[in-house]
């Protein structure tokens, strides 16, 4: 018998290649592999050639507990020989609350009445010192969809008040953009801004229950969401982030959705998902998490993360605070690459941390802890956290980054890179315990570099450092 893949057409010339119909029929199909067939998946998954999508919905159908600890070895595994220990950092930045949509799960929908705002360019850049006091060199820039009150203007205004930001050694080296879909002109904006990567969120591949969580709105449109990267590719963008809400649809629907739309953007653009973030649904205002039926348990939040680190080794994994501390200190062995530390999730949320104040978020987080609290239990468990925004400050973007970390080398230069800013945060903003923590981890991690030159340099960059200078890279 022919597999599924032979037979169906998923990637018609038209742009909705997410063929609803055949994701559930690999999915049925799935479910009568022996423990034979899981077995031979798992095999080809140890050589990391890559899975068709039968593999991956044959993994996402296991059931049995000695082949899902298999699952969770081989993610490991692969990610140790790709991303080693080192763990990158960033924080949220949101600017405007104001929305038109009104996304069920959201609470910043339209729905929800409570006074609006967005930040001015004076408090966009008080938010930022505070980021930068956090040790902060990463942000993500959150904005709801509102083309009168937050059009794409304001969001460059705002990209060039954050980049514009400096105080003391505090700066902000890359900004990732999260908003709206958009058009092919407004991406090249963003392009011409020199942002990172574009994230956008399909926040569900299921058309039935995209259409029931987005109704009568500009971002109903599914097909519009969904080209979304083929227009920020057509602008010059090849730095894109792709994600779920994991809570709104069947998730292994939506991993084999993720799976084909970042094989649409390989095959059409020679490049896929830079990263793939994994948000799991959480209370917000005004939403009733008894209303969503396939809310993730945590065990299936881990069988997902550890299959899609199997399934696409180079795409980086993000968890956000939305996590509690156990959960991503777990789902790091198995998976995630790039964390959030000391997030608000409200606009201005900062600034009112600082003055103990509280407004409405866009969801509730589990994950309170400051960054040194994050930095000293990663340092701990033998994690190199890392502030490094090398690569897309030395054009290594797109295919350019891939085909570097494809063949292995991007490894060259992350390690010397994390290991520089670490002890840029222990310098700037680390107290006693975690700078003694840091420098006899980078001690350590010195010695394991292979090549000797790159040993020197990077052991001559670290006392340059200590002596005052700041953003060395490689
Ligand atoms: Fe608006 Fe985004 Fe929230 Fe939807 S998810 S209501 S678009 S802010
Ligand atoms: Fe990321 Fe590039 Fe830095 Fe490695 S060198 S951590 S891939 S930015």
């Amino acid at each position: 018998m022919k597999c599924l893949e032979e037979t169906i057409n998923y990637g018609g010339e038209d742009n909705m290649f997410i063929d609803q119909e055949y994701i559930e029929n690999l999915l049925d199909e799935a479910k009568s592999a022996t423990k034979e067939d899981i077995q031979k998946v798992l095999d080809k998954a140890k050589e990391k050639k890559g899975l068709s999508h039968r593999d991956i919905a044959i993994l996402l159908q296991t059931e049995d507990e000695e082949q899902i600890k298999e699952i969770y070895k081989i993610a490991g595994d692969i990610k140790k020989s790709i991303y080693g220990n080192r763990i990158v950092m960033f924080a949220p930045l949101y600017v405007s609350d104001y929305c038109v949509n009104n996304c069920v799960y959201c609470g910043y929908k339209k729905n929800n009445k409570f006074p609006r705002r967005k930040l001015t360019r004076e408090e966009i850049q008080q938010e930022v010192k505070i980021l930068e006091k956090m040790g902060h060199k990463r942000l993500a820039l959150e904005a709801g969809e509102d083309p009168e009150n937050c059009p794409i203007d304001y969001i460059l205004d705002a990209i060039d008040a954050v980049y514009s930001t400096q105080n003391d050694n505090g700066v902000i080296r890359r900004i990732n953009v999260n908003i709206a879909a958009t058009t092919v002109e407004n991406y090249r904006k963003l392009k011409e801004a020199k942002i990172g990567t574009y994230i956008l969120f399909q926040e569900t591949y299921h058309k039935p229950t995209y259409d029931r969580m987005h109704p009568n709105s500009i971002k109903g449109d599914y097909e519009y969401h969904l080209t979304a990267f083929d227009r920020a590719m057509e602008a010059g963008i090849d730095d894109v982030g792709g994600g779920v809400l994991f809570g709104l649809a069947d998730p292994k629907f939506e991993v084999l959705g993720l799976m084909i739309h970042n094989e649409h953007l390989e095959e059409k653009y020679g490049v896929g998902f830079h990263t793939i973030s994994f948000p799991r649904l959480r209370k917000a205002e005004g939403n009733d998490l008894n209303k969503f039926p396939y809310l993730v348990s945590d065990d299936m939040f881990k069988k997902i993360v550890a299959i899609t680190r199997i399934a696409v080794p180079f795409t980086g994994i993000i968890m956000s605070t939305r996590e509690s501390a156990e959960m991503r200190r777990e789902l790091l062995k198995y998976g995630v690459s790039q964390i959030s530390a000391g997030s608000s999730t409200g606009v201005g949320g900062y600034k009112e941390r600082e003055n103990g104040q509280k407004d409405v978020d866009q969801f509730e987080l589990a994950d309170h802890r400051t960054p040194i609290e994050v930095l000293k239990e990663l340092i701990s468990d033998k994690y190199i956290p890392s502030y490094c925004t090398a690569c897309y400050r030395k054009g290594r973007t797109g295919d350019r980054f891939m085909s570097l970390a494809k063949t292995g080398q991007i490894q060259n230069v992350c390690t010397p890179n994390a290991l520089m800013t670490l002890m840029e945060f222990l310098m700037d903003y680390s107290d006693e315990e975690l700078y003694e923590k840091g420098e006899a981890l980078i001690k350590e991690e010195l010695e394991k570099i292979e090549r000797e030159d790159v040993r020197n340099l990077v052991r001559k960059n670290i006392e340059r450092i200590k002596n005052g200078e700041r953003d060395l890279y490689l």
